[in-house]
């Protein structure tokens, strides 16, 4: 008898209830970039934003972003000097994504991706220094002064905004299902740990969940040839707001166009900034030699990697580069780098051909003063590489992001398989595709979450 009314004491206490049905204005399902910009832009128009990321953590792959944001025509390219134009950067994007690219949608990010800076400036984040990435004609990333890790700055920034402004952003928290009444998308189902399914209605929901680089299973079975191959992205980059999208009959586009990063160091998935690179390093391979030239786009650079010595070339570079990019001080404190007070000595540590090294690097010197890069056409060439010590990482290609994803128009809508408009549903970042074409450049994404997310959250709040 006691053991009975124990027990049902226990089940009326443990027993999880059906939860009501909530409203809110607007939900947006994940707190990377894009996620967050839109729930920032949405609450500053008034509206009561719910926010669902599926992760402990927030900032999914943003967090990873070290390199830069790409704009062009901005005010801290103004006052550094630099004289950029949106044009070249809708050239450059679209040059990069070999004309695959949506270019509607190209032309709202280059036109936007100024004021996207000023967003987050504006926020009090630090998007004040600007340098070079591959693929661009100018120097167009931004990143936060000295040259430290832009997306770690841009989630700071909008994790604060957000909660300064009490948005409700829930963790741990996996949407499952878009609720679809009469042809309108008009809430989300959603999984909380240790809850039962709960459902909020809305007026619009924003599907910002990123890309499917780290679900190897859907990689492979898109391109068999990446079979193995390790990811530079967080384990929640899995592809699962395209399945939310597909399901209720939404359209994808280019899913097929998966690039892989060049300087990703074997074994660990630890990504080196491409901004290593655009602030004077070269690659050689294990006889010494240079095999490309190094701000060439993504694909361009993997292909050649994987055309050398054990599919891997090494990243070199020295002093001056290291004092250029705070960045680097994090790679050396995690033990990626290898030194040498010498040429000789950093080739012998690294098992390379020392004769052709020393070649390398005094051809690349004499270039690099000549302003004409002999060998690989290599158009900016900031340092000469001439002052020890040295350091060189070893570093071979890794599936990086996924250009392809949910079909969207220009103000973020989803479209479904008949090109029709799915009413009350909006996608921004790395979840849509069409943006980035066959190949996305450097800086470019950052400036895809922080332009669309703003432009979603806005159209949203419209609804
Ligand atoms: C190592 C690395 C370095 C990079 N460097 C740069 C750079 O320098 N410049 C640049 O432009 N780009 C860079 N990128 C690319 C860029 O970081 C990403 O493309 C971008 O941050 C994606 O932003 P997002 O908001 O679309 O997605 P994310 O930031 O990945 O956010 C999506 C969120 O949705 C959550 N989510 C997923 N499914 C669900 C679900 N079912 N329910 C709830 N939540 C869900 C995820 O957990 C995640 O938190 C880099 C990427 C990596 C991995």
């Amino acid at each position: 008898m006691k053991k009975i009314v124990i027990a049902s004491l226990v089940s009326s206490i443990f027993a999880i209830p059906a939860i009501a049905a909530e409203q809110a204005d607007i939900v947006v399902i994940g707190a990377g970039g894009a996620g967050l910009s839109a729930a920032v832009t949405a609450h500053d128009l008034g509206k009561k934003v719910v926010v669902l990321e599926k992760m402990a953590y927030l900032g999914g792959n943003t967090n990873r972003a070290a390199g830069g944001l790409n704009a062009a025509e901005s005010k801290p390219q103004a006052k550094l000097g630099i004289k950029d134009t949106i044009e070249s950067h809708f050239n450059d994007t679209m040059k990069g994504g070999k004309n695959l690219n949506n270019p509607d949608l190209v032309r709202v990010l280059t036109t936007n991706a100024a004021a996207s800076v000023d967003f987050i400036n504006g926020l009090g984040g630090d998007l004040n220094d600007v340098g070079m990435m591959a693929g661009a004609s100018q120097k167009r990333s931004h990143r936060p002064t000295g040259g430290g890790f832009v997306g770690a700055e841009v989630v700071k920034t909008l994790v604060n905004a957000s909660k300064q402004r009490n948005i409700d952003i829930r963790t741990m928290a996996k949407a499952e299902e878009l609720v679809v009444k009469d042809g309108r998308v008009v809430g989300v189902k959603y999984k909380q740990r240790g809850k039962a399914e709960q459902t909020i209605n809305a007026k619009a929901v924003i599907i910002a969940a990123g890309g499917f680089s780290a679900n190897q299973e859907l990689v492979t079975k898109i391109n068999p040839k990446l079979k193995g191959f390790a990811t530079t992205n967080h384990s929640g980059a899995t592809g699962d707001g395209i399945v939310l999208g597909q399901k209720i009959g939404a359209d994808t586009v280019d899913m097929n166009q998966i690039q892989t990063h060049p300087t990703v160091v074997p074994g660990k998935g630890e990504m080196i900034t491409e901004a290593v690179r655009g602030n004077g390093a070269i690659l050689v391979n294990k006889d010494g030699k240079r095999f490309i030239n190094e701000l060439q786009t993504r694909d361009v650079v993997s292909a050649a990697e994987l055309q050398q010595p054990g599919k891997v070339g090494y990243l070199l570079f020295d002093q001056d580069v290291r004092k250029s990019l705070k960045a680097i001080e994090s790679y050396i404190k995690s033990g990626l780098v290898t030194e040498g007070k010498t040429l000789d000595e950093l080739a012998s540590k690294l098992k390379i051909n020392a004769t052709n090294l020393k070649a390398t690097m005094s051809t690349y010197a004499k270039d690099q003063a000549a302003k004409k890069d002999s060998q690989f056409g290599r158009a900016d060439m900031p340092r000469p590489l001439t002052t020890a010590p040295y350091y060189a990482v070893e570093v071979t290609p890794a599936v990086h992001h996924t250009m392809g994803g949910l079909k969207i128009n220009t103000s973020a809508q989803v479209i479904d398989t008949n090109g029709k408009i799915i009413p009350g549903l909006y996608a921004a970042g790395e979840v849509t595709g069409g943006v980035h074409g066959a190949n996305r450049l450097g800086g470019n994404a950052m400036a895809d979450i922080t332009t669309f997310g703003r432009i979603a959250g806005k159209n949203a709040a419209a609804e």
